[in-house]
């Protein structure tokens, strides 16, 4: 904390001092310059004039919340002075160099591994925090698996010159300086090449800005649409083209309409861009990432049909983050610390009062139905049953990159209903006129992008704009240990609430907690305890190792392998058939290959939390539920 505050104040004195000087980098990326998944960089360097700099990767970027340490992919790095004399460069660790006769230095250089397709040692990056290089195919340059910086010296001005084949065109949030310039125009290059490449030209005003604009280079395939006030560029990369940048295009439109209602009519940027990475590959986990002027998406690729309402959930999540964390937040996030980060205690409402308004948008409008928001919530609450819930969300927030890493998930989920309750007390305080989304606009109109609130002043600010039940809600709920009130809240709007109630469900043969690993890092039956009535039909039994589904083959890292499980999970059908082959000990002691096959049947379970609407709800309760769930 000390240490941070030190950094800050010397960071700030320095850039006042840099930008006089006028210093800034230059960077060069070459995508037509690849080896082996690898891509070449250049910096011009600004003035350094200290002896001695350290040059740094982030360790972690904004909207992550977790570690990335995207100094591990840079390979071979070197400086020079300016008459091209190497200067010494000394490894610090993970995502630091240390660059010595610094007041000489001109140039540094260093190939750069793609995140994807690299197994390094240490944390993993989130895949839309990743950068992707596949030759003459796709680049993602997420910026901050590419670029970095000099201590005390990211708050001026950066250069990116994108080298890239003539035939690809980069989608970004970002507006070039200067695009398809021919490469002639380059002195450096000595002789005349075929005129196959073309440079973009871009400048980002400091460090936090470059590291804001991913830009992602393919063959064009790109879409426009205007939202009021603002043209929204869809990119998209679809490997073995199952979807376009149009077919996107038509899907989300009716969802940034309705967000720029639910906004108020305006939206606080004039150009935004989707991108979209498909992956045709078996993946772990996907997601996206939001930036101030663009979001970043990585997904399996599978057809608009296919992928329709959660395409439609993900882009209303990232598009509403241009209100929190964007234009709401604290200290901790607007001085952005890329190596040395301290947390927030504000997820809740940074992630969660996003997520929320993602889907509470979607049934104000039309786009889902009130019932099929009600499976919504439901589900949120289902999945917040499994994490912890009698420690204050306040310091799982602050606390997200360490002690409480697993549970960072919930933040899409308490994190949501922290703000479904918040908005429906709110309804009732202000007879239906007043809602979250009022106090958010409120919020940001208050502090806005260039001004941050004091992660510990937050609560009483949000009190003062609204009522003491809401500053006592936030201490009991969200800064205190105690569970949201649901029954409570629940009855201002009129929706009952069975905690169980029986069900029937699909089973694939055992449950998610079942499975364990062998040696050689095969899925196993890890207890007969995980075996359900489906998996006994079968007959599995514990310790048979899994080879193949349906006849897939189980192939791959742990995860590739739960992932084709779970795809067959998904398709299982009543009547059908679903078979496993097996690997088993037998008596002595040797392996047999065993193949298993039982019709697909329903089992008996129980479903959490079954919502529905009471029918006779006072004219009062029903009132509220309208100015909860109808546009205003
Ligand atoms: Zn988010």
């Amino acid at each position: 904390m000390t240490l941070k505050t030190t950094f800050l104040a010397l960071g700030i004195l320095t850039s006042v001092f840099c930008s006089a000087q006028k210093t800034s980098y230059n960077y060069t990326i070459d995508l037509t310059r690849v080896v082996d998944d690898r891509v070449y960089v250049e910096l011009k360097t600004p003035k350094i004039t200290t002896d001695e700099t350290t040059f740094f990767l982030p360790k972690i970027i904004p909207g992550t919340y977790s570690i990335a340490d995207y100094g591990r992919f840079v390979v071979d790095l070197k400086a020079f002075d300016k008459k091209g004399k190497e200067l010494p460069v000394e490894k610090v660790e993970t995502n630091s160099w240390k660059i010595k006769n610094a007041k000489k230095l001109n140039r540094i250089t260093y190939w750069v591994d793609d995140v994807v397709d690299t197994p390094k040692e240490g944390p993993s990056v989130y895949p839309m925090a990743a950068t992707n290089i596949e030759d003459g195919k796709n680049f993602v340059l997420n910026t901050s698996g590419l670029f970095g910086y000099f201590e005390n010296n990211k708050d001026v001005g950066y250069g990116v010159d994108v080298i890239r084949p003539k035939n690809f065109y980069g989608s970004t949030g970002l507006i070039p300086v200067q695009s398809n310039v021919p490469l002639t125009s380059l002195k450096r290059e000595q002789k005349p090449e075929p005129d196959t490449k073309r440079i973009d030209k871009y400048y980002m005003e400091n460090y936090d800005r470059l590291i804001d604009s991913p830009i992602m280079y393919a063959e064009t395939d790109t879409a426009i649409i205007r939202v009021a006030n603002t043209e929204v560029l869809i990119g998209s990369y679809s490997p073995n083209k199952k979807v376009s940048a149009k077919e996107i295009a038509a899907t989300i439109k009716d969802v940034l309409t309705a967000q720029n209602s639910y906004l108020g009519g305006k939206l606080p940027v004039d150009k935004y861009a989707f991108i979209f990475y498909f992956t045709d590959k078996p993946i772990q986990s996907y997601g996206a990432l939001e930036h101030s002027y663009s979001s970043f998406y990585y997904m399996p690729e599978k057809t608009i049909e296919a992928m329709q309402q959660q395409l439609r959930d993900f882009a209303a999540h990232e598009f509403f983050h241009i209100v929190t964390p964007l234009n709401i937040h604290s200290e901790e996030i607007h001085r952005f610390d890329f190596n040395n980060p301290k947390m927030s205690k504000h997820l809740w409402m940074y992630e969660g009062v996003t997520e929320y308004f993602a889907g509470n948008m979607q049934v104000k409008y039309g786009l889902i139905s009130r019932e099929q928001y009600l499976e919504v919530i439901r589900n949120k609450m289902s999945i917040a049953d499994n994490f912890l819930d009698d420690v204050p969300f306040t310091e799982i927030s602050s606390q997200t990159l360490d002690k409480y890493a697993d549970q960072y998930y919930n933040v899409y989920q308490k994190g949501a209903l922290i703000g479904m309750c918040l908005d429906i007390k709110l309804r009732k305080l202000s007879d239906g006129k007043y809602g979250l989304q009022d106090l958010m606009a409120d919020l940001s109109k208050k502090f806005g992008k260039n001004q941050a609130f004091e992660d510990e002043a937050l609560f009483g600010e949000i009190e003062k704009l609204t009522y003491p039940e809401i500053g006592e809600f936030l201490k009991r709920y969200v800064a205190g240990s105690e569970s949201l009130p649901f029954d409570e809240v629940f009855a201002l709007v009129g929706i009952q609430h069975l905690p169980t109630a029986p069900d029937k469900k699909y089973s694939i043969g055992f449950g998610g907690g079942a499975l364990a690993l062998t040696e050689d890092r095969k899925l196993k039956i890890g207890k007969a305890s995980g075996i359900t009535e489906q998996g006994r039909s079968l007959g599995l039994q514990a310790e048979d190792v899994l080879l193949k589904i349906n006849g897939t083959p189980l192939t791959g890292d742990p995860g590739e392998m739960s992932a084709v499980i779970f795809k067959h999970f998904q398709a299982l059908k009543e009547g059908e058939q679903l078979s496993f082959t097996v690997s088993r000990k037998d008596e002595q002691g040797n392996y047999q290959t065993q193949e298993l096959s039982a019709p697909v049947k329903m089992i008996e379970a129980e479903k959490k939390h079954v919502l529905s609407f009471d029918e006779s709800a006072s004219p009062e309760v029903v009132a509220t539920r309208n100015a909860w769930l109808s546009p205003q």
